[in-house]
């Protein structure tokens, strides 16, 4: 069975004084664990919006989205976003943000220390737990971001333009490191991008959208990466 199935899915958005904007529409889609799609398209074409809704942040219009066969019903740890601009916790050093979750779930802080560190180490900030996010560059809080999400193990890893703010090592970088990620913890992802190369080099699969109004036009697999 799909980790998670799309069937019909459409959203509008009212704007008062406003005909509503179709911002999806009849989106039919099916992953399988371990599944990295890439949805792929022109800006406004509705990807946020779909990703969205998987995460539970904005509710469909019309049709189901069932997760482990389950209706969506909101936002849970099971799914791990990262968005392209820095979402850390100001306040909170970087190890502390990558506990967020572990400590929302009660562990002992014993251990919300151990796994956040072994996190750390993953993404290649071990030396960097005491920091807070200001102190650290675009692509150092990009990976605290990741062992952030990572550290909750999320049935499914939700990713908007992630490296979209990146200068071009950096976020190539950041690529080779989720797709690593990716392959060592047997993740589901899905990986929001309107950057033709990073969607043809990243995922299993590749869905090309096209806007107004948004829906998904093909799906592809994709030979580069393997699982
Ligand atoms: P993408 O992520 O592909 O750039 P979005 O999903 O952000 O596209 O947006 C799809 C369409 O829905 C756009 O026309 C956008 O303006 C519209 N839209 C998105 N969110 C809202 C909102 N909260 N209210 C009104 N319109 C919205
Ligand atoms: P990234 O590729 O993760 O964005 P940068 O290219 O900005 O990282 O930085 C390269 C290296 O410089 C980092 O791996 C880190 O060792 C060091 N560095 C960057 N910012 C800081 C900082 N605020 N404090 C200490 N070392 C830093």
């Amino acid at each position: 069975a799909p980790i998670l199935s799309l069937r019909g899915v459409a959203r509008r958005f009212h704007v008062s004084g406003q005909t509503p904007t179709q911002a999806l529409q009849s989106t039919n889609l099916d992953l399988a664990e371990n599944d990295f799609l890439t949805l792929l398209g022109p800006s406004g074409c509705g990807k946020s919006t779909l990703l969205r809704i998987v995460a539970g942040l904005e509710r469909a219009s019309e049709g189901q989205v069932l997760l482990d066969g389950a209706p969506v019903n909101g936002p849970g740890a099971d799914r791990g976003m990262v968005f392209q601009s820095y979402t850390l916790f100001p306040w909170l050093t970087v190890l502390d943000n990558v506990a967020f979750g572990l400590r929302e779930r009660g562990l002992p802080r014993a251990e919300q220390i151990e796994q956040a560190q072994a996190w750390l180490a993953r993404v290649g900030l071990q030396n960097f737990a005491q920091h807070y996010p200001k102190q650290l560059s675009g692509g150092m809080q990009q990976r605290t971001a990741l062992a952030r999400a990572l550290a909750n193990r999320p049935r499914m890893l939700l990713m908007d333009e992630p490296f979209g703010a990146l200068d071009h090592q950096t976020r190539e970088l950041m690529q080779e490191l989720l797709l690593t990620l990716w392959e060592r913890e047997r993740t589901t992802v899905i990986f929001v991008t309107h950057d033709i190369d990073e969607a043809l080099f990243m995922g299993s699969r590749v869905a090309v959208m096209s806007a107004r109004p948004g829906r998904i036009k093909c799906e592809l697999p994709l030979p580069f990466a393997h699982p």
